[in-house]
């Protein structure tokens, strides 16, 4: 991840702990270049943000297929996804699965 390249990333998350979160914690990140945007320059994009569609990430394929048409870099799977103090998400390996399938670059993490 270049400084210095133009990017566009997107942040896909848990829809269940969307329920309750707004999402500040990970554009607050995303803006600072904290944690895990920092190596990112300032021209680079937030697209997209969008949650999972619930168990079992039914959403992500479909919306995958639509980032492709704006040429999006890189998707952040959000910590909330990841965290064991979370309910943990059964579904996750399979959901990066379907990331990689989808050729593109993944970044496991957000805001911790
Ligand atoms: S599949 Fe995982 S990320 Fe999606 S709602 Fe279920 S627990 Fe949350």
């Amino acid at each position: 991840m270049g400084g210095d390249q133009p990017k566009k990333i997107a942040i896909i998350r848990c829809d269940i702990v969307s329920e309750a979160c707004p999402g500040v914690g990970c554009f607050m990140a995303f803006n600072k270049r904290k944690e895990h945007f920092k190596e990112y320059g300032s021209n680079t994009e937030m697209v997209a943000f969008f949650t999972c569609g619930g168990c079992s990430g039914r959403r992500v394929y479909r919306l995958l297929k639509s980032l492709e048409k704006f040429k999006v870099d890189v998707v952040h799977i959000s910590s909330c996804m990841q965290m064991e103090n979370y309910p943990k998400c059964p579904h996750i390996e399979e959901i990066k699965q379907t990331l990689r399938n989808a050729g593109m670059e993944l970044v496991e993490g957000t805001h911790h």
